[in-house]
């Protein structure tokens, strides 16, 4: 679904003494057809992208480069550069979204934000992840790894929110939602004092439980029957295990689809859009931050 077509591009391009000639491989052109989606990089897309990153396990880093942007969060891009030479990638993992390598020395930790994706020789990571103008660009390299095998790990990144981090500070982030035990769940449902924040704030709080994006949220809420308002502290335990068994069933589902965005209240993601399941109007509100839907009937 959503393949991307691929031609061969004429530019070519350099950073910091990678020759991205965009003859091959990275002459791949990754133009998605009319129609495709938008799809933003959520815990799905970013497990693709650690299995895509664990093929460099053992190989050991020759050259980093990252742009002003990928290394925001560092003290500077040389600092990327810097930390990553001689590192011999020894596992990988993950987060929530937050991507991580295990190296020789430092953990370096890659964040994709709106539109990240991780290409490895020209292959991305998964297909269709292209936003906005939907088009691979060299100059939307950002930064990447070199290897002492000659491949290249490379973020692509058109919105530039994408982040390199070294030693990333795993503290802030809540249990992953991949691998989210009953008893994590019920401490992300937990509230402290009064009904807490509606349920859908509550699944996007990465520090509670990491890895919800907004499609997720919506589609857990959609299988569960909620509305995406109910204050956390109002659910009772028949909605509690109704939300934990769609949790479940959202991940499964998805991952074995092949994304975050094939839900199946995704092609009622629209103003005017009509509930898949009973024909109920579907409702749109701001939650939690992000543009929710939920539908009229079931949910509530
Ligand atoms: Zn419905």
């Amino acid at each position: 679904m959503h393949k991307p077509d691929v031609t061969t591009s004429e530019k070519s391009s350099r950073h910091c003494g990678f020759s991205i000639a965009t003859g091959q491989p990275y002459g791949l052109v990754l133009r998605v057809s009319a129609g495709t989606i938008r799809r933003v990089p959520e815990i799905l897309e970013v497990e693709s992208y650690r299995k895509l990153a664990s093929r460099v396990v053992g190989a050991t880093i020759v050259r980093g480069w990252a742009d002003a942007y990928l290394a925001k969060k560092l003290t500077s891009p040389g600092a990327w550069a810097r930390a990553v030479r001689g590192l011999t990638v020894e596992s990988t993992s993950r987060r929530g979204k937050l991507l991580l390598l295990a190296t020789s020395g430092p953990t370096l930790g890659i964040r994709f934000g709106m539109t990240g994706v991780l290409l490895l020789d020209g292959e991305a990571g998964i297909e269709g992840l292209f936003y906005g103008p939907h088009e691979f660009s060299a100059k939307w390299l950002r930064g990447g790894l070199e290897f002492d095998d000659g491949r290249k790990l490379l973020v692509h990144d058109p919105r530039r929110l994408a982040r390199f981090e070294i030693e990333p500070d795993l503290s802030s982030l809540g249990p992953d939602a991949l691998t989210l035990t009953k008893k994590q769940f019920d401490q992300l449902l937990a509230v402290d004092r009064g009904e807490g924040p509606a349920i859908k704030a509550r699944l996007l709080d990465q520090s509670k439980v990491a890895g919800v994006g907004n499609l997720l949220g919506d589609e857990m809420l959609f299988r569960a029957g909620i509305d995406p308002r109910t204050p956390t502290g109002r659910l009772g335990m028949e909605d509690r295990r109704r939300l934990l068994s769609a949790f479940r069933a959202t991940m499964n589902a998805l991952a074995r689809r092949g994304g975050s965005h094939l839900g199946d209240h995704m092609d009622a993601r629209v103003p005017g859009g009509f509930c898949p399941r009973d024909g109920g109007t579907m409702m749109v509100a701001t939650i939690g931050g992000r543009t929710t839907y939920w539908c009229s009937v079931h949910q509530h």
